[in-house]
């Protein structure tokens, strides 16, 4: 018999809840039943007692509970599987998993695939999990049979990577390991028709950044002939990507010696000449003082400069500077590709940001594209907050 204990909601702080919205901050807690310890199940009940649902409770985090069923379903290995078959089919639809070129995808998107704290990344045959709360690690060895069953022969091997949120809590150490087969033989990961390496033990997030997948095949379709900076480069989704499209030049800037270690391999891997491709290894803020009038394209995707709301004004401080560094020096009739990947930052923010940017640069610029995150990362209707990635293609006069 499983001993679910309960918690107790404040008055009309049931409401997020009921419009199946799946956290619970902790000021909305009115009573913790004795003896609940951090990462347990939990009954959430209403201010008079009645049944909300089932969640992960997190002690001492602000997000105090991540809501798994909305009903009287009790989370089980059984209601694992079928969230993640569902959530498989979704991508298989999309033709993401195993076709032709393309085997990189986001597999299960937390709140956006009803699984609140878990990311589950795919790389020809082999998905990465992280999860990012106690309970849903707890979860794992559900996690890992409902991928086997979902995947069959997609599937060779799993790998666990241990979100910082975890460590930092001190819940675990690094918990990174196979916890299913290992590296397949012939493992080759592929977007669009570009392989790519993914360093799965030392990498950042599962090893790559799925997110911007159609962003980057953007960029592939407007680089023929063109010479492209591409700044917070990672291991070079969108230089492998522009010199697909057919770029003569490209320079890829990151502050990671390792990420770019792996970009150049990356390029060689995918056939293209050394003397096509630059490293630079700098601070992006420093190297775009030095003016950038030499590049028809220059992509800005740095990492998240809001991690919560209260960094907020900060973060939009630290795009206005980039995006005017850039916009400053950029040659009349070059591509700009900026994005923002907080998601306490909205997408009128961040187009304000860069309007005031340009402003302040005095340049003429049209806005000609407004991007997202892509399908394999869905937005729960209950959870507008999943929307995270936001980006413009700004052409400058
Ligand atoms: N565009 C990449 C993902 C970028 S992730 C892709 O498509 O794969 C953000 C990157 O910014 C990371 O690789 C990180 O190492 C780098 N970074 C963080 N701070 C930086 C800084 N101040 N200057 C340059 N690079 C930075």
């Amino acid at each position: 018999m499983l001993d679910i204990k309960s918690i107790q909601l404040k008055a009309k702080k049931d409401e997020g809840i009921r419009r199946r919205h799946p956290w619970v901050f902790s000021g909305a807690i009115k009573l913790v039943e004795e003896g609940i310890v951090d990462g347990a199940l939990v009954q959430v009940c209403s201010n008079k007692g009645g049944h909300l649902g089932y969640g992960h409770y997190s002690k001492g985090t602000s997000i105090a509970i991540r809501m798994i069923s909305f009903d009287e379903t009790i989370p089980s290995a059984e209601f694992f599987q079928t969230q993640i078959q569902q959530a498989v089919a979704v991508r298989r639809d999309l033709n993401l998993i195993a076709s032709e070129g393309q085997n990189i995808c986001r597999l299960i998107h937390a709140e956006g695939d009803g699984l609140p704290g878990l990311i589950v990344d795919y790389y020809d045959r082999v998905a990465v999990i992280q999860t990012h709360s106690l309970g849903m690690h707890h979860a794992l060895p559900w996690i890992v049979d409902g991928l086997r069953m979902a995947l069959q022969d997609e599937l060779v091997g799993v790998y666990n990577k241990s979100a910082k949120v975890l460590r930092k809590n001190g819940h675990t150490t690094n918990m990174d390991a196979w916890v299913l087969g290992s590296e397949p033989e012939n493992w080759k990961a592929q977007e669009h028709g570009n392989s790519y390496v993914i360093d799965l033990i030392e990498g950042q997030k599962t090893g790559f950044f799925i997110d911007q997948r159609e962003n980057r095949f953007l960029v592939s379709q407007l680089s023929k002939g063109k010479k492209v900076l591409n700044t917070f480069s990672y291991t070079g989704g969108f230089s492998i990507s522009a010199l697909q499209g057919g770029a003569t030049e490209v320079h890829s800037l990151d502050s990671s010696a390792r990420a770019l270690e792996i970009g150049e391999a990356n390029v060689l891997a995918n056939g293209y000449k050394e003397e096509v491709h630059q490293s630079i290894q700098a601070d992006a803020l420093d190297y775009l003082k030095d003016g950038v009038a030499d590049f028809d394209i220059v992509i800005l995707d740095p990492p998240a400069f809001a991690k919560s709301a209260s960094a907020r004004h900060a973060a939009i401080q630290g795009y206005k500077r980039i995006n005017l560094r850039a916009l400053e020096t950029m040659k009349s009739g070059s591509l700009l590709f900026t994005f923002s990947c907080s998601q306490a930052v909205d997408d009128r923010m961040f187009t304000n940001t860069v309007i005031a940017a340009a402003i302040q640069a005095g340049r003429t610029a049209r806005i000609l594209y407004r991007l997202h995150q892509p399908a394999d990362h869905p937005v729960s209707a209950f959870h507008p907050e999943g929307a995270y990635l936001k980006g413009l293609v700004v052409r400058v006069e």
